[in-house]
């Protein structure tokens, strides 16, 4: 054997046997789910009692009752128009679920048109098309695809959605008909898209004369650190001569509780009228009790919104710095075996492996009892060109087994490697 292949067989040995160490420990621990943690819930179990047996209005209206509106409780859509930098016209709250909003509009795209639609987005021969981020979330993937939609991908940048490419195709293809993506701490990169790049999306000359930008911001509040600039794009999109080209989606879901939340959406308000008007021949309203425990729990928190933001970022930055110091304690800077984001909010850390073994490392780490992200979850059809990404869900997890998750999700990225690099 060469001095080279010997290295790496013992390198190789090495890798088994720490793997093998950490395999006998009988782990069982999860870190797949971008879900809040028990103590993140905790901060907002306040909302279950917040709304006792007389508070049976609000805004003078009856909570009980159908009447309402089909927009939201007045004092829901002010304080949900502040978070999302518009106005309270220009908002719909909803129920649980952004992504159900985010549905609704695809439906009503592809049924009705938007507005400065032809028709509806399902007439021609052709399937409609959509960019999605690579990589990205699975969800939108799923959502898109179930609803007819051909994805077309472009890469998630540093700064944001790779805009030269989205300028190109959606100029030379009419029937690519909008971009759905995460503007702020996107999944599972943490990147935030610049206000210039923003600029340029909200300007852009497509073929489509209905262009539509879904701006999915589900992790606008979600800080680690410093906070980032807040693109507004309703606006950005109105002064640049396409007022109805943005829907701005948010949720409460990783704010209060993330199985009885508020979805809400910004828009134009030539938007919210053709929005109404769906919406409206599906539903009497939306539930309007769970509007008003959210704005009078919210309303009451310490800081408002922005503080129980600070009390969830005191019980989520340690869980990102345990991903990030136990990757460099072992695997090193350099990049040998991975290289990983260092989000600066969000929900998730995206990896990398250095050798095309994601898949072998999450086969690795669910035999070690750490259950991961599938690999290609992050790409369409779950197919990662690559094999080279895994999302990393720290948030759920106590502390302490981030650690030891992590460890061990380090040591199967060792042992895929140096089972890739010995052939
Ligand atoms: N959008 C993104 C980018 C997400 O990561 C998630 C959850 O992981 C959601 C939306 C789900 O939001 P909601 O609960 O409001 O449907």
């Amino acid at each position: 054997m060469t001095p080279d292949g010997s290295a790496s067989a013992d390198a190789l040995s090495a890798a088994q046997t720490a793997y093998d160490a950490i395999r006998a420990r009988g782990l069982k621990l999860n870190m797949q789910r971008g879900q809040p943690s028990d103590a993140d819930f905790d901060l907002s179990n306040g909302l279950l009692s917040t709304l006792g047996e007389t508070d049976l209005s609000m805004d003078g209206i009856d909570l009980r009752n159908y009447p309402g509106g089909i927009a939201g409780l007045p004092s829901a859509r002010r304080m949900f128009a502040d978070y999302l930098d518009v106005k309270a016209e220009n908002v719909i709250v909803w129920n649980n679920a952004s992504l159900e909003l985010q549905g609704f509009v695809l439906t009503f795209a592809l049924l009705h048109g938007v507005r400065g639609s032809k028709g509806p987005w399902v007439a021609g021969a052709e399937k409609p098309k959509f960019i999605v981020t690579i990589p990205g979330y699975d969800r939108h993937f799923l959502l898109l695809q179930t609803l007819g939609f051909d994805l077309v991908t472009v890469d998630m940048q540093h700064d944001g959605p790779h805009v030269d490419a989205i300028e190109r195709l959606a100029a030379e293809d009419a029937n690519i008909k909008g971009l759905l993506f995460v503007p702020t701490y996107s999944n599972p990169g943490g990147e935030t898209i610049s206000a210039a790049k923003a600029q340029r999306l909200a300007a852009l000359q497509a073929a489509a004369p209905d262009f539509t930008i879904l701006a999915d911001d589900a992790y606008r509040a979600h800080h680690l650190g410093t906070p980032p600039e807040t693109v507004n794009f309703v606006t950005l999109c109105r002064d640049a001569g396409h007022p109805d080209r943005a829907f701005v989606f948010a949720s409460t879901s990783k704010i209060t509780l993330a199985g009885a939340g508020l979805g809400f959406v910004a828009t134009s308000e030539d938007n919210i009228k053709w929005m109404s008007k769906y919406l409206n021949a599906q539903s009497i309203g939306p539930n309007k009790p769970e509007q008003a425990r959210h704005v009078k729990f919210l309303g009451s928190y310490p800081g408002g919104i922005d503080g129980l933001m600070r009390d969830h970022a005191a019980l989520i930055a340690p869980k990102f710095r345990a991903v990030g110091e136990t990757l460099r304690a072992e695997l090193g800077e350099e990049g040998d075996f991975a290289t990983w984001a260092n989000p600066q909010g969000g929900y998730f850390i995206s990896l990398d492996t250095a050798a095309p073994v994601a898949a072998r490392v999450v086969e690795l780490a669910d035999a070690a009892g750490v259950s991961l992200t599938p690999a290609g979850a992050t790409y369409p059809d779950g197919k990662d060109p690559g094999n080279r990404n895994i999302r990393i869900a720290p948030t759920r997890p106590p502390v302490g087994e981030v650690y030891i998750a992590m460890s061990a999700v380090a040591a199967c990225i060792r042992l895929a490697t140096e089972e890739y690099r010995a052939g």
